[in-house]
């Protein structure tokens, strides 16, 4: 083993001398001089923000610049996140491509990142983000009965745990922002028996639960229930996970922090904000050449600021690693 850098290993498969060298960069160095890996397993992201009491902000991104700010973001910050990805999203983005890019620029920080392949819909769907290299997928059946339910998400993680990957689970059902009756209406809320149940049939690794949010836009202020969260945390040992975190006022995804939800997933409000900025640019531009280079330049910074608000306010203990 040498220094700056270079490591001779002994591969006899590789090399007719026995000997390769390989040169690893300081900053994907990890502490015993190998290289670090690109992505920390989401579990173990979670179970740190359980025990140091901050909220993992789960960022959904659609291409480069998202997943680059919110990593660098994370960075700047020494906090943890999750980088997710929406599958109905794979026309645009390929799901592989996704996966490669996260991993890339995860492997250059030294803050932990997460990956994972959200709301799945199917198994074949949950095994392409195994297959892809995503060490988190989600299953969502919660539209099926409660049985139908069990069995797909038994099923995906029976084959995901064989190769190591960790499942998020979905039970009650996480509807619309923009349908009143999905949010408001306690017969959509996870039944925290159930829950219980749930977990010890399919052994899933987290659970995303409804206890009154919604996906997208919401046409009304959300009320979080507590109660039925303190209940279903208490009971349930595994992380929780609150979809459709996008305009949920602060100081009730802090109380849902305190009480449990360990993961908060945000995509409405990232993708408001990107739009948001890149307008602000366009109308300011004197330069309408359409150099957009310069425009993911300019707008980057209201973007950060964006990301950078959500991690401090999920984090309001000020912890860092
Ligand atoms: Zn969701």
């Amino acid at each position: 083993m040498e220094g700056n850098g270079w490591y001779s290993v002994i591969s006899k498969e590789l090399s007719p001398t026995g000997t390769v060298s390989i040169f690893i960069q300081d900053d994907i160095k990890n502490e015993q001089g190998g290289v670090k890996m690109a992505l920390e397993r989401v579990s173990t992201i979670l179970k740190d923000a359980d025990e140091h009491k901050y909220g993992v902000a789960a960022f959904n991104i659609f291409n480069y610049e998202m997943i680059a700010w919110a990593i660098q973001v994370a960075e700047d910050e020494r906090v943890p996140i999750v980088i997710q990805f929406y599958p109905g999203w794979d026309k645009y983005m390929p799901i592989s491509t996704a996966a490669v890019v996260t991993k890339d620029l995860a492997s250059k920080v030294k803050v932990p990142i997460g990956l994972h392949l959200d709301h799945s819909n199917s198994f074949e769907l949950a095994m392409s983000g195994v297959k892809y290299g995503y060490p988190s997928i989600m299953i969502d059946g919660s539209t099926l009965d409660y049985e139908s339910n069990a069995k797909l998400t038994r099923e995906v993680v029976k084959a995901a745990h064989a190769v190591g990957v960790e499942v998020e689970a979905e039970l009650g059902h996480v509807g619309s922002g923009a349908n009143l009756d999905d949010f408001k209406n306690s017969d959509h809320f996870t039944d925290p028996d159930q829950a219980v149940s749930f977990i010890e049939e399919t052994g899933a690794d987290s659970l995303a639960i409804s206890i009154g949010n919604g996906h997208g836009q919401y046409v009304a202020t959300p009320n979080l229930d507590f109660e039925r969260l303190d209940v279903i945390n208490k009971r349930v040992a595994v992380p929780l996970v609150l979809h459709g975190g996008s305009d949920i006022p602060d100081e009730q995804m802090q109380k849902a922090m305190q009480l449990g939800i360990n993961k908060f997933n945000i995509a409405t409000e990232f993708n408001r904000a990107f739009y948001n900025s890149v307008r602000e640019v366009m109308k300011e531009s004197e330069t309408p050449a359409g150099y957009m280079f310069e425009c993911f330049r300019k707008s980057e910074k209201a973007v950060k600021d964006f990301l950078r608000y959500k991690i401090r306010m999920l984090n309001p203990g000020g912890y860092h690693i």
